[in-house]
């Protein structure tokens, strides 16, 4: 049986952020629970904080916590904010190794002219050289969000523009990466995505109020319409003399990062003109044509697994069925107590239907392989089961490169694809056989995108610069002790 330890992140890749905004010009709408609302369809994107900011007669008012929808928000906090006229929601995932209470986002800074909320998904990739030249300047700073680098960047050019739109087209010039933002100013909702469009941002109305949501599926989760994408390099800006649309910038390549089609977003989103299902779906099928093998029924891994084990089945016409259980009331980074938590921690996520597996040869699909350890334990558990055989497809490539652009996958030297040939990984699993998606399937299942693609952490090549040098914060141990 495989050696591989057990991570107590459960070897499972942690989404970035999710954000939404909301401009109400229906009296009838209740922009509180509508923002709340629109945060539960993004929760898939962050659990580790939450939060809300309502405008109301151009003063900010926040909800906002460690923990996740369910938990942060109750009747009580909630009907202390204000029915007002703007709202920015926020739910995040931190890649630190600690909590940072004081990065919980939406961030509220005052500045010369009045309250901006700012929330972000992404990485700035140039955050070192911009916070320490502010430093340099004698700013300072709460937390180590890229939001708070960025609202200072903002109120600085505002000096010079007195305009918060050219402050903010301003600031989009200053910062290099990943950011799909919304930001309130006292009378205006803003959406910008940054200009390889690496995250999704797009727009959407409700009567006649305005959505800016990370995906589609929060703005129909609230009976919303989707009206289109946010442009790499555009800005969205909403007040009360409607919407107007605004470029930093239209010559960069834009590159949207692939793994959101694998597994960060909701399947019931439309990405760019890509709807997600059927792009896993379509991964699925590929796999089926570029590693068919014979088995007697095809599962997928919950949740992102699913809908490629469905397209496996329907290429190959293997049965496709249910041989796990997911306990839903299980946090992403649980915690637990004894010497094996680790370990049980997993069995208590991940539950084998025995009846639907005993005997039979099972290919069972999974999003990715990153350390290795996750895979290794779903094998144990389907042989454990009685699997006569357990065939492992991953429906992307293997993960051989660093993400600089906001998600959290460990140092090259950590992933399991860079320590062994597949199969080596397939013998240290204790699978019968192991494959991946293939770079060009990869793209395959994009088909149709609108904007440029990333496949970076696959790769190895980036369409925009990696960053400089590495934040370090030296201060983050003592803050902690206190
Ligand atoms: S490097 Fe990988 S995870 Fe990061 S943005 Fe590109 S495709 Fe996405």
């Amino acid at each position: 049986m495989s050696s591989i330890e057990i991570d107590y992140k459960l070897d499972k890749l942690h989404e970035e952020c999710g954000v939404f905004g909301l401009y109400k010009n229906d009296d009838d709408i209740d922009i509180v629970a509508l923002t709340h609302d629109g945060l539960y369809g993004l929760q898939h994107r962050g659990q580790e904080s939450v939060g809300i900011t309502v405008i109301d007669n151009e003063e900010p008012y926040s909800v906002k916590d460690l923990g996740i929808v369910s938990t942060v928000f109750n009747s009580q906090n909630l009907s202390k904010l204000p029915n007002g006229k703007i709202s920015v929601g926020h739910v995040r995932y931190t890649s630190s190794d600690y909590l940072d209470r004081a990065a919980t986002q939406p961030l509220v800074m005052r500045y010369i002219e009045g309250s901006l909320a700012l929330a972000n998904n992404g990485a700035i990739t140039n955050f070192p050289e911009i916070r320490n030249m502010l430093e340099q300047g004698g700013s300072i700073f709460q937390s180590n969000s890229h939001a708070e680098v960025i609202g200072f960047l903002i109120s600085t050019h505002i000096i010079e523009t007195k305009n918060i739109e050219e402050a903010i087209l301003k600031t989009m010039l200053d910062l290099k990466g990943a950011y799909s933002m919304v930001i309130s100013s006292p009378r205006k909702l803003i959406g910008l995505r940054d200009p390889h469009g690496f995250k999704p941002l797009c727009l959407g109305k409700l009567k006649n109020s305005y959505i800016i949501s990370s995906e589609s599926c929060a703005i129909e989760s609230i009976g919303g319409t989707f009206i289109r994408d946010v442009e790499p390099g555009e800005m969205i800006v909403i007040d009360e003399n409607g919407l107007k649309s605004y470029s930093c910038s239209k010559k960069k390549t834009t590159s949207l990062c692939l793994f959101e089609y694998v597994y960060v977003a909701r399947p019931d989103s439309v990405i760019d003109g890509v709807n997600v299902n059927l792009a896993r779906k379509k991964a699925g099928e590929i796999m089926y044509r570029e590693n068919p093998v014979e088995a007697d029924i095809v599962c997928g891994v919950p949740d992102s697994g699913l809908d490629a084990a469905q397209g496996y089945a329907a290429a190959s016409g293997i049965t496709y069925t249910t041989a796990f259980l997911k306990n839903k009331y299980i946090g992403r980074t649980p915690q637990g107590v004894g010497n094996d938590k680790k370990e049980r921690l997993l069995n208590m996520r991940l539950n084998v239907l025995k009846n639907v597996v005993e005997g039979k040869r099972v290919v069972i699909i999974d999003d990715s392989i990153v350390r290795g350890n996750t895979s290794a334990h779903i094998v144990k558990i389907l042989k454990n089961a009685g699997a006569k055989e357990v065939h492992m497809r991953i429906s992307s490539p293997e993960f051989v490169h660093p993400c600089y652009f906001g998600l959290d996958l460990p140092e090259s030297e950590d992933m399991i694809s860079n320590q062994y040939s597949v199969e080596e990984l397939k013998n240290k699993i204790g699978a019968d056989s192991l494959a991946f998606l293939s770079i060009e399937g990869l793209h395959s299942i994009a088909e149709g995108c609108k904007i440029g693609l990333c496949d970076g952490c696959f790769t190895g090549v980036y369409h925009a610069d990696k960053p400089k040098m590495k934040f370090v914060d030296r201060f983050a141990k003592k803050i902690n002790k206190i």
